[in-house]
């Protein structure tokens, strides 16, 4: 018998999340965001579910070497551009579309000698300060893009900051609008928190692309502010195992190492073949959800490498084979979202689902 533990991807969950983006975004196109492995789901387990996207955005030749290889001959961007000048070959071989933040990439494009012309998204730096054109250099980098026989279509791109917090995206709106004013070319500002909270009643948000992201993952982008049942998200994700041990404590013992949990009353507890080395978070401590058998109980104790603890109190029934899960979706109709679990953890969603470790077999249904 292998180890229970195993992870499952939903392909009608992220088909799903992506129809609420588009509905979010009426009349705007969709780039399914496939960065990092599609978020640790696995681009080719990713696919089918996000497949009815009008594109997809990514990292590197070698994710949208897999994207092709699945058969998508739509647009396909990278969302960094190119990192080097001969990758340029590959680019244009692949047929994608490439960002282009900094001056050096219009100097390779400048002197690559291409078979097919160049679409690129030239990248604003609004404020965000990571990559991007500042303001200042913006229209003077489009004018050197525009001359070039290499390139024959430009759009226009920035990425918001706080798009998901109380700052908002006011600001780096009005600095995108007047960076490019007159400027021709398809625009795309929206993240996933963008899709959710302004691009429903704000055309210049929408663009003529929005790029979600963690929502086709089944992670609401604002949590705690919203939950994934409040936007009507899905979860995309399941991470599920077994009980492997059963004990009874005594009022004073404790459990696992470092004996942070001590118990004040008898307790029954149930072993998890589930730690940290699978990808659960280790800062996780006593009082993380966990369902057992699809009823909400608590984690106890520290995580360990390969296991972790959970008060059965609610289940005086469950044994050793009885089905936990740790996030995602349990039996009996039951759901545990993923972001629960990582603010328990002092995290995101987004790191949980990328840090799946590899040794943690993946099925998707
Ligand atoms: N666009 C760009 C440029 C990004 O870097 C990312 C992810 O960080 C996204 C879109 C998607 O963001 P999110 O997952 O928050 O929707």
């Amino acid at each position: 018998m292998p180890r229970p533990i195993q992870a499952v991807v939903h392909t009608e969950a992220l088909a799903h999340n992506l129809r609420r983006a588009r509905a979010a975004a009426p009349d705007a196109k969709v780039w399914a965001v496939v960065k990092a492995n599609a978020y640790g789901h696995g681009i080719e387990r990713a696919y089918p579910g996000l497949q009815g996207a009008d594109g997809f955005a990514l990292l590197d030749l070698a994710e949208a070497e897999r994207v092709r290889s699945l058969g998508w001959r739509g647009p396909v961007l990278l969302l960094e551009g190119c990192f080097e000048a001969r990758d340029l070959e590959l680019c244009s071989r692949l047929n994608l579309w490439h960002v282009v933040h900094c001056d050096e990439q219009i100097d390779w494009l400048a002197t690559h000698k291409t078979t097919w012309p160049h679409r690129v998204f030239l990248k604003l730096n609004s404020g965000m300060n990571r990559l991007g054109f500042t303001p200042a250099a913006f229209r003077a980098a489009w004018m050197r893009l525009s001359g070039l026989t290499q390139v024959d279509e430009i759009s226009l791109m920035t990425h918001f900051s706080d798009a998901d917090g109380d700052r908002g995206i006011e600001q780096q709106v009005a600095v995108f609008e007047a960076a490019c004013e007159g400027l021709p070319g398809e625009r795309s500002l929206a993240n996933s928190a963008a899709t959710l909270r302004f691009a429903p009643t704000r055309p210049e948000v929408r663009g003529d692309w929005v790029r979600p992201g963690i929502l086709s993952y089944g992670s609401a982008p604002d949590f705690p502010a919203r939950s994934i049942a409040d936007w009507d998200l899905q979860p995309t994700l399941t991470l599920r195992s077994r009980l492997i041990g059963v004990q009874l404590l005594q009022p004073g013992d404790t459990v696992g190492y470092g004996s942070t949990f001590r118990a004040d009353a008898p307790l029954r507890i149930g072993i998890v073949a589930c730690g940290y080395a699978d990808g659960y978070p280790r800062h996780c401590s006593t009082g993380t959800p966990v369902l057992v058998d699809g009823v909400r109980t608590r984690m106890v104790g520290r995580v360990s490498m390969d296991m972790i603890t959970v008060d059965l109190t609610p289940l005086p029934h469950a044994g050793i084979g009885t089905e936990v899960t740790l996030w995602g979706h349990g039996p009996h109709g039951s759901v545990l979202p993923i972001d629960e679990i990582a603010q328990s953890a002092g995290t995101v969603g987004y790191e949980l689902m990328c840090a799946l470790a590899p040794r943690v077999p993946v099925a998707h249904d």
